[in-house]
Protein backbone atom coordinates (compact mmCIF):
# COMPACT_ATOMS: atom_id res chain seq x y z
CA UNK A 1 0.00 0.00 0.00
CA UNK A 2 1.01 3.81 -0.48
CA UNK A 3 1.80 5.36 2.80
CA UNK A 4 3.57 9.11 3.32
CA UNK A 5 6.74 8.34 5.88
CA UNK A 6 9.08 10.13 7.57
CA UNK A 7 12.98 8.90 8.59
CA UNK A 8 12.91 10.06 12.18
CA UNK A 9 14.80 13.08 13.34
CA UNK A 10 15.72 13.66 9.87
CA UNK A 11 14.36 17.20 8.53
CA UNK A 12 12.32 16.83 5.53
CA UNK A 13 12.76 13.41 5.04
CA UNK A 14 8.66 12.79 4.59
CA UNK A 15 7.90 11.30 1.09
CA UNK A 16 5.22 9.10 -0.46
CA UNK A 17 6.06 5.22 -0.66
CA UNK A 18 4.86 1.45 -0.71
CA UNK A 19 4.66 -0.06 2.25
CA UNK A 20 4.05 -3.94 3.29
CA UNK A 21 0.19 -4.21 3.89
CA UNK A 22 -0.61 -4.52 7.70
CA UNK A 23 -1.78 -7.89 7.72
CA UNK A 24 -5.09 -8.36 10.53
CA UNK A 25 -5.08 -10.66 13.14
CA UNK A 26 -8.63 -12.84 14.10
CA UNK A 27 -9.28 -9.83 16.79
CA UNK A 28 -8.60 -6.99 14.51
CA UNK A 29 -10.47 -4.78 12.11
CA UNK A 30 -9.04 -3.47 9.07
CA UNK A 31 -9.64 0.50 8.58
CA UNK A 32 -9.79 1.76 4.94
CA UNK A 33 -8.58 5.51 5.30
CA UNK A 34 -10.71 8.24 3.98
CA UNK A 35 -9.00 11.40 5.56
CA UNK A 36 -6.32 12.61 7.95
CA UNK A 37 -6.06 15.94 9.68
CA UNK A 38 -2.82 17.86 10.08
CA UNK A 39 -1.38 19.41 12.63
CA UNK A 40 1.21 21.25 14.44
CA UNK A 41 2.96 18.05 15.36
CA UNK A 42 2.91 16.70 11.81
CA UNK A 43 4.71 19.90 10.58
CA UNK A 44 7.35 19.03 13.53
CA UNK A 45 7.99 15.58 12.78
CA UNK A 46 8.69 16.41 9.21
CA UNK A 47 11.24 19.16 10.78
CA UNK A 48 13.27 16.18 12.75
CA UNK A 49 12.15 17.47 16.21
CA UNK A 50 10.70 14.37 17.45
CA UNK A 51 9.37 11.27 16.47
CA UNK A 52 10.38 7.50 16.43
CA UNK A 53 9.89 4.37 13.73
CA UNK A 54 8.30 1.16 15.12
CA UNK A 55 11.11 -1.31 15.97
CA UNK A 56 12.69 -2.99 12.79
CA UNK A 57 11.18 -0.57 10.79
CA UNK A 58 13.57 2.39 9.08
CA UNK A 59 10.12 4.44 8.51
CA UNK A 60 7.13 6.21 10.66
CA UNK A 61 4.05 6.28 8.62
CA UNK A 62 2.55 10.50 10.05
CA UNK A 63 -0.63 10.69 10.34
CA UNK A 64 -2.87 10.81 13.87
CA UNK A 65 -6.08 12.85 12.98
CA UNK A 66 -8.14 9.91 11.50
CA UNK A 67 -10.72 9.18 9.52
CA UNK A 68 -11.54 5.94 7.98
CA UNK A 69 -14.58 2.78 7.09
CA UNK A 70 -13.62 -0.58 7.93
CA UNK A 71 -13.34 -2.77 5.14
CA UNK A 72 -13.08 -6.30 6.90
CA UNK A 73 -13.24 -7.53 10.70
CA UNK A 74 -11.68 -10.44 12.10
CA UNK A 75 -12.88 -13.79 12.56
CA UNK A 76 -13.13 -12.90 17.05
CA UNK A 77 -14.46 -9.73 16.28
CA UNK A 78 -17.72 -9.39 17.62
CA UNK A 79 -20.18 -5.32 17.13
CA UNK A 80 -18.06 -4.39 13.99
CA UNK A 81 -19.22 -4.53 10.42
CA UNK A 82 -17.62 -3.64 6.86
CA UNK A 83 -18.67 -0.50 6.21
CA UNK A 84 -18.61 1.58 9.63
CA UNK A 85 -17.36 4.65 9.60
CA UNK A 86 -14.61 4.76 12.48
CA UNK A 87 -11.69 7.13 14.12
CA UNK A 88 -9.01 5.51 16.50
CA UNK A 89 -7.12 6.88 19.54
CA UNK A 90 -3.62 7.78 18.98
CA UNK A 91 -1.75 6.45 22.38
CA UNK A 92 -1.40 2.38 22.99
CA UNK A 93 -0.71 1.82 26.86
CA UNK A 94 2.78 1.02 28.20
CA UNK A 95 1.11 -1.85 29.75
CA UNK A 96 2.16 -1.66 33.33
CA UNK A 97 1.54 1.74 35.05
CA UNK A 98 -1.13 2.16 36.97
CA UNK A 99 -2.47 4.97 34.47
CA UNK A 100 -2.28 2.60 31.90
CA UNK A 101 -3.78 -0.37 33.82
CA UNK A 102 -6.95 1.53 34.32
CA UNK A 103 -7.32 2.80 30.58
CA UNK A 104 -6.13 6.49 30.94
CA UNK A 105 -3.08 6.04 28.84
CA UNK A 106 -3.09 9.64 28.11
CA UNK A 107 -1.88 9.63 31.92
CA UNK A 108 0.84 6.90 31.44
CA UNK A 109 3.43 7.61 33.92
CA UNK A 110 6.24 4.84 32.61
CA UNK A 111 6.62 6.95 29.62
CA UNK A 112 7.09 4.04 27.75
CA UNK A 113 3.52 4.51 25.65
CA UNK A 114 3.52 4.51 21.76
CA UNK A 115 1.51 7.01 19.36
CA UNK A 116 0.46 6.37 16.54
CA UNK A 117 1.54 8.52 13.95
CA UNK A 118 4.38 9.78 16.46
CA UNK A 119 5.96 7.42 18.26
CA UNK A 120 7.53 4.45 17.63
CA UNK A 121 3.59 2.94 16.57
CA UNK A 122 2.88 3.91 12.40
CA UNK A 123 -0.10 6.19 11.92
CA UNK A 124 -2.59 6.91 9.44
CA UNK A 125 -1.22 8.45 6.23
CA UNK A 126 -2.00 5.47 4.81
CA UNK A 127 -4.52 3.13 2.42
CA UNK A 128 -5.25 0.94 5.28
CA UNK A 129 -4.46 0.17 8.96
CA UNK A 130 -5.49 -2.91 11.38
CA UNK A 131 -6.51 -2.55 15.15
CA UNK A 132 -8.07 -3.82 17.95
CA UNK A 133 -11.83 -2.71 18.11
CA UNK A 134 -10.87 -1.71 21.76
CA UNK A 135 -9.25 1.49 20.32
CA UNK A 136 -11.68 1.92 17.45
CA UNK A 137 -14.49 4.47 17.93
CA UNK A 138 -17.84 4.06 15.87
CA UNK A 139 -18.99 7.67 14.34
CA UNK A 140 -22.30 8.17 13.37
CA UNK A 141 -23.57 8.93 9.86
CA UNK A 142 -24.89 12.43 10.91
CA UNK A 143 -21.56 13.37 11.83
CA UNK A 144 -19.15 11.58 9.53
CA UNK A 145 -18.44 14.20 7.58
CA UNK A 146 -16.94 16.17 11.01
CA UNK A 147 -15.23 12.69 12.28
CA UNK A 148 -11.49 13.60 11.44
CA UNK A 149 -11.91 16.94 13.68
CA UNK A 150 -12.61 14.09 16.74
CA UNK A 151 -8.67 13.39 17.39
CA UNK A 152 -8.36 16.98 18.51
CA UNK A 153 -12.02 17.11 19.90
CA UNK A 154 -11.21 14.46 22.08
CA UNK A 155 -7.73 16.81 23.48
CA UNK A 156 -10.12 19.53 24.08
CA UNK A 157 -12.55 17.39 25.82
CA UNK A 158 -9.86 15.73 28.05
CA UNK A 159 -8.84 19.63 28.94
CA UNK A 160 -12.13 20.90 29.80
CA UNK A 161 -13.06 17.51 31.63
CA UNK A 162 -10.15 17.82 33.94
CA UNK A 163 -10.09 21.29 34.58
CA UNK A 164 -13.93 21.19 36.08
CA UNK A 165 -12.27 17.71 37.53
CA UNK A 166 -9.80 19.92 39.23
CA UNK A 167 -12.23 22.54 40.40
CA UNK A 168 -14.34 20.24 42.40
CA UNK A 169 -11.70 21.36 44.99
CA UNK A 170 -14.43 23.79 45.92
CA UNK A 171 -18.37 23.05 46.54
CA UNK A 172 -19.19 26.65 44.90
CA UNK A 173 -17.08 26.92 41.64
CA UNK A 174 -19.93 28.36 39.27
CA UNK A 175 -17.62 29.47 36.06
CA UNK A 176 -19.18 31.93 34.21
CA UNK A 177 -16.54 33.64 31.86
CA UNK A 178 -14.32 30.81 29.40
CA UNK A 179 -11.88 32.01 27.36
CA UNK A 180 -10.30 30.32 23.78
CA UNK A 181 -7.11 31.45 23.92
CA UNK A 182 -5.84 31.29 20.10
CA UNK A 183 -8.74 30.61 16.73
CA UNK A 184 -7.20 27.57 15.18
CA UNK A 185 -8.98 24.10 15.48
CA UNK A 186 -7.97 23.35 19.05
CA UNK A 187 -9.30 26.69 20.47
CA UNK A 188 -12.39 27.01 18.62
CA UNK A 189 -13.32 23.10 18.98
CA UNK A 190 -12.63 24.45 22.79
CA UNK A 191 -15.38 27.23 22.04
CA UNK A 192 -17.57 25.08 21.41
CA UNK A 193 -17.90 22.69 23.94
CA UNK A 194 -17.25 25.74 26.55
CA UNK A 195 -20.86 26.92 24.85
CA UNK A 196 -22.54 23.50 25.27
CA UNK A 197 -21.43 23.42 28.77
CA UNK A 198 -23.36 27.12 29.48
CA UNK A 199 -20.54 29.62 29.55
CA UNK A 200 -20.17 32.71 28.28
CA UNK A 201 -17.60 32.21 25.87
CA UNK A 202 -14.99 34.85 24.18
CA UNK A 203 -12.22 33.54 21.14
CA UNK A 204 -9.16 35.15 21.29
CA UNK A 205 -6.78 35.77 18.50
CA UNK A 206 -4.95 37.73 16.47
CA UNK A 207 -7.40 38.16 13.52
CA UNK A 208 -9.62 40.79 12.80
CA UNK A 209 -13.45 40.83 13.57
CA UNK A 210 -14.28 40.26 9.91
CA UNK A 211 -11.90 36.65 9.70
CA UNK A 212 -13.48 33.43 9.47
CA UNK A 213 -12.41 32.51 12.65
CA UNK A 214 -14.38 35.24 14.35
CA UNK A 215 -17.57 34.35 12.03
CA UNK A 216 -17.17 30.92 13.32
CA UNK A 217 -16.89 31.72 16.80
CA UNK A 218 -19.93 33.79 16.53
CA UNK A 219 -22.09 31.30 15.01
CA UNK A 220 -21.12 29.33 18.10
CA UNK A 221 -22.46 32.11 20.10
CA UNK A 222 -18.86 33.12 21.41
CA UNK A 223 -17.88 36.70 21.26
CA UNK A 224 -14.45 36.76 19.31
CA UNK A 225 -12.03 39.23 20.48
CA UNK A 226 -9.00 40.49 18.41
CA UNK A 227 -6.02 41.26 20.11
CA UNK A 228 -4.67 42.52 16.65
CA UNK A 229 -4.55 45.65 18.12
CA UNK A 230 -5.82 45.24 21.84
CA UNK A 231 -4.09 43.27 24.62
CA UNK A 232 -4.90 41.04 27.32
CA UNK A 233 -5.51 44.09 30.04
CA UNK A 234 -7.83 45.54 27.71
CA UNK A 235 -9.62 42.25 27.95
CA UNK A 236 -10.06 42.11 31.00
CA UNK A 237 -11.15 46.01 31.12
CA UNK A 238 -13.74 44.93 28.48
CA UNK A 239 -15.35 41.70 29.62
CA UNK A 240 -13.84 40.64 32.47
CA UNK A 241 -11.63 38.10 34.44
CA UNK A 242 -12.31 34.11 33.05
CA UNK A 243 -12.97 31.31 34.69
CA UNK A 244 -11.22 29.16 32.58
CA UNK A 245 -8.60 29.86 29.82
CA UNK A 246 -8.01 27.13 27.54
CA UNK A 247 -4.50 27.84 25.86
CA UNK A 248 -3.77 27.08 22.36
CA UNK A 249 -2.15 29.80 20.42
CA UNK A 250 1.25 27.52 20.26
CA UNK A 251 3.27 29.56 21.76
CA UNK A 252 4.66 29.40 25.63
CA UNK A 253 4.90 33.42 26.13
CA UNK A 254 0.81 33.53 26.02
CA UNK A 255 0.87 31.19 29.23
CA UNK A 256 2.29 33.58 31.44
CA UNK A 257 0.08 36.42 29.77
CA UNK A 258 -3.03 34.16 30.84
CA UNK A 259 -2.24 33.71 34.23
CA UNK A 260 -2.10 37.30 34.97
CA UNK A 261 -5.75 37.79 33.74
CA UNK A 262 -6.90 34.85 35.31
CA UNK A 263 -10.05 35.23 37.79
CA UNK A 264 -9.70 33.95 41.54
CA UNK A 265 -10.25 30.44 41.45
CA UNK A 266 -9.73 30.14 38.08
CA UNK A 267 -8.05 27.44 36.03
CA UNK A 268 -5.96 27.41 33.47
CA UNK A 269 -5.32 24.37 30.81
CA UNK A 270 -2.35 24.03 28.69
CA UNK A 271 -3.18 22.52 25.28
CA UNK A 272 0.13 23.87 23.25
CA UNK A 273 2.75 21.15 22.62
CA UNK A 274 5.95 23.75 22.16
CA UNK A 275 8.94 22.71 20.83
CA UNK A 276 12.30 24.82 20.82
CA UNK A 277 14.27 26.81 23.21
CA UNK A 278 12.89 30.11 23.63
CA UNK A 279 13.87 32.22 26.90
CA UNK A 280 11.96 35.22 28.17
CA UNK A 281 12.03 36.98 31.12
CA UNK A 282 8.97 37.36 33.01
CA UNK A 283 7.53 39.10 36.07
CA UNK A 284 7.76 35.85 37.90
CA UNK A 285 6.77 37.33 41.63
CA UNK A 286 3.47 38.94 39.75
CA UNK A 287 3.01 35.72 38.41
CA UNK A 288 3.43 33.58 41.39
CA UNK A 289 1.45 36.25 43.73
CA UNK A 290 -1.24 35.97 41.67
CA UNK A 291 -1.09 32.22 41.61
CA UNK A 292 -1.24 31.50 45.45
CA UNK A 293 -3.52 35.09 46.68
CA UNK A 294 -6.28 34.16 43.96
CA UNK A 295 -6.00 30.10 44.62
CA UNK A 296 -5.73 29.47 40.96
CA UNK A 297 -4.95 26.11 39.34
CA UNK A 298 -2.51 25.66 35.87
CA UNK A 299 -2.23 22.54 34.46
CA UNK A 300 -1.24 21.13 31.40
CA UNK A 301 -2.61 18.22 28.81
CA UNK A 302 -1.72 15.60 26.26
CA UNK A 303 -3.86 12.97 24.70
CA UNK A 304 -6.80 12.00 25.30
CA UNK A 305 -8.81 7.93 26.92
CA UNK A 306 -11.32 6.65 25.27
CA UNK A 307 -13.91 8.54 27.24
CA UNK A 308 -12.88 11.38 26.07
CA UNK A 309 -13.57 10.31 22.39
CA UNK A 310 -17.09 9.25 23.34
CA UNK A 311 -17.54 12.62 24.71
CA UNK A 312 -16.17 14.13 21.77
CA UNK A 313 -18.48 12.04 19.64
CA UNK A 314 -21.37 12.62 21.92
CA UNK A 315 -20.90 16.68 21.91
CA UNK A 316 -20.13 16.56 18.04
CA UNK A 317 -23.10 15.49 17.47
CA UNK A 318 -25.22 18.26 20.02
CA UNK A 319 -22.97 20.77 18.51
CA UNK A 320 -23.87 19.97 14.96
CA UNK A 321 -27.63 19.95 16.10
CA UNK A 322 -27.19 23.32 18.03
CA UNK A 323 -25.30 25.35 15.21
CA UNK A 324 -25.63 23.45 12.03
CA UNK A 325 -22.76 23.87 9.77
CA UNK A 326 -20.31 25.56 12.16
CA UNK A 327 -17.82 22.66 12.44
CA UNK A 328 -17.72 22.21 9.02
CA UNK A 329 -16.67 25.33 8.48
CA UNK A 330 -13.20 24.20 10.33
CA UNK A 331 -12.47 21.78 7.27
CA UNK A 332 -10.83 25.04 4.92
CA UNK A 333 -8.31 23.25 3.16
CA UNK A 334 -9.12 19.40 1.46
CA UNK A 335 -5.92 18.25 0.01
CA UNK A 336 -5.41 15.41 -2.85
CA UNK A 337 -3.24 13.01 -0.42
CA UNK A 338 0.07 12.94 -3.28
CA UNK A 339 0.02 16.86 -3.08
CA UNK A 340 0.73 16.91 0.69
CA UNK A 341 3.74 18.89 0.66
CA UNK A 342 1.77 21.86 -0.51
CA UNK A 343 0.78 22.03 2.93
CA UNK A 344 3.50 21.26 4.26
CA UNK A 345 5.43 23.79 2.42
CA UNK A 346 2.87 26.82 2.64
CA UNK A 347 0.58 26.15 5.78
CA UNK A 348 -1.31 29.85 4.48
CA UNK A 349 -4.47 31.10 6.23
CA UNK A 350 -6.82 27.80 6.17
CA UNK A 351 -8.15 26.68 9.45
CA UNK A 352 -7.81 22.64 9.24
CA UNK A 353 -6.38 21.04 6.31
CA UNK A 354 -6.99 17.23 5.68
CA UNK A 355 -5.39 14.94 3.33
CA UNK A 356 -7.93 12.72 1.35
CA UNK A 357 -7.08 9.39 0.77
CA UNK A 358 -10.09 8.12 -0.25
C1 LIG B 1 -1.71 14.72 19.50
C2 LIG B 1 -1.77 13.91 20.77
C3 LIG B 1 -0.37 13.48 21.16
C4 LIG B 1 0.53 14.69 21.24
C5 LIG B 1 1.95 14.39 21.69
C6 LIG B 1 -0.71 15.84 19.62
O1 LIG B 1 -0.62 16.50 18.41
O2 LIG B 1 -2.98 15.27 19.22
O3 LIG B 1 -2.60 12.79 20.59
O4 LIG B 1 -0.41 12.82 22.40
O5 LIG B 1 0.55 15.34 19.99
O6 LIG B 1 2.60 13.47 20.89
Amino acid sequence: MKAIVIQPRARGSMHLRDMPDPEMGRGEVAVKMVRVGLCATDVELDHGLYGEAPEGSEFLILGHENFGVVEAVGRNVKGWKAGDFVVSTVRRPCGTCGSCKAGEHDMCCSGHYTERGILRRHGFMAEYYVESPRYLHRIPRGVRDLAVLLEPMSVVEKGIDHAFLLQRRMRGWRPRLGLALGAGPIGLLAAAVMRLRGLHTVVVGREDGDDLRAQIARQLGAEFFSVANRTMADLVKEIGEPDLVMEATGSAQVVFDATTILNKNGVLCLLSVTGGDRMHPEPIDLINQRLVLGNQVVFGSVNANARHFDRGVRDMSAIEKRWPGALGRLLTNPIPWAAFRTWFDDRGHGIKATLEIA
